[in-house]
């Protein structure tokens, strides 16, 4: 028995055209369903790109399919002039229940800030989505010892200013980033480490009503051999699966963790 409801999350990156998707979803969806999976008692979202999203709402919606799905990243803003950005009015729009908030690449390779995250995470809640919020150390600073607060300083300026009630929502992502597609994974006991001063930070912020419901996932590397151990831990109530999400058989074995 679970506390929270466990999330298991693929996300695509920039793989699968709109083609592919159709075909990774309906075998996800196949296995899944012959295997009689319980969507109420395990979730499971899918983060394809934005292109492939209203040919994954298309399905869902057409066979009754009970996966959810989200956007990789959103605009912190609403709409207007900003070329090349994705509202999270449209995502909503698409079907979407979540948003990636704060990925490692896009902190990295976009040059994303706390600051900005923050606005985005907020602009989730405001279009009825509920972020996952990214956050984890590099190398260097897991190596200088100081990954807990350079991940609880993420942690904090990233959701400042939000409610309780939007603090209970949230869904948190640790994501060491030497471990992301590297085949390195973090022990279970460094994601409960991790992922217990993160509940305990949400709780000095929020209090322990709200921290106690916010989901916390563990990401990097994740695979059907490795996930049961990592769930098994007390803080960890999902993960969050990049390489692995795009082999259906692979992924349903990590949603089916407790099989
Ligand atoms: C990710 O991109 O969120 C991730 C965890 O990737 P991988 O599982 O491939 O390490």
């Amino acid at each position: 028995t679970f506390d929270r409801t466990p999330l298991i999350a693929g996300n695509w990156k920039m793989n699968m055209d709109h083609v592919q998707a159709i075909t990774l979803t309906q075998k996800l969806a196949w296995t899944l369903d012959d295997a009689k999976h319980d969507f109420g008692r395990v979730e499971v979202a899918v983060f394809p790109p934005f292109t492939d999203l209203r040919g994954v709402q298309t399905l869902v919606a057409g066979d009754d399919l009970k996966l959810v799905y989200g956007g990789q990243d959103l605009s912190q803003f609403d709409s207007g002039a900003y070329t090349g950005d994705i509202s999270g009015a449209f995502l909503a729009k698409l079907g979407c229940r979540y948003v990636l908030v704060g990925h490692s690449e896009r902190r990295t390779i976009h040059g994303e800030t706390d600051e900005t995250l923050n606005a985005k995470t907020k602009a989730a809640f405001r279009h009825g989505l509920t972020p996952v919020l990214c956050v984890g150390e590099g190398l260097e600073v897991r190596q200088a010892g100081t990954h807990v607060e350079h991940t609880l300083g993420q942690l904090r300026s990233d959701v400042a200013g939000l409610t309780a009630e939007q603090a209970a929502e949230l869904v948190v992502a640790y994501e060491p980033v030497w471990a992301i597609g590297t085949g390195e994974v973090a022990g279970p006991e460094d994601a409960q480490e991790m992922c217990a001063a993160l509940r305990a930070e949400l709780a000095s912020l929020f209090g322990d009503e709200a921290a106690s419901a916010t989901r916390l996932l563990y990401g990097g590397s994740v695979k059907a051999s490795n996930a049961a151990a990592i769930l098994a831990e007390k803080d960890v109530d999902g993960v969050l699966v990049g390489g692995a999400s795009l082999d259906a058989g692979e992924f349903a074995s990590i949603v089916r963790f407790e099989s």
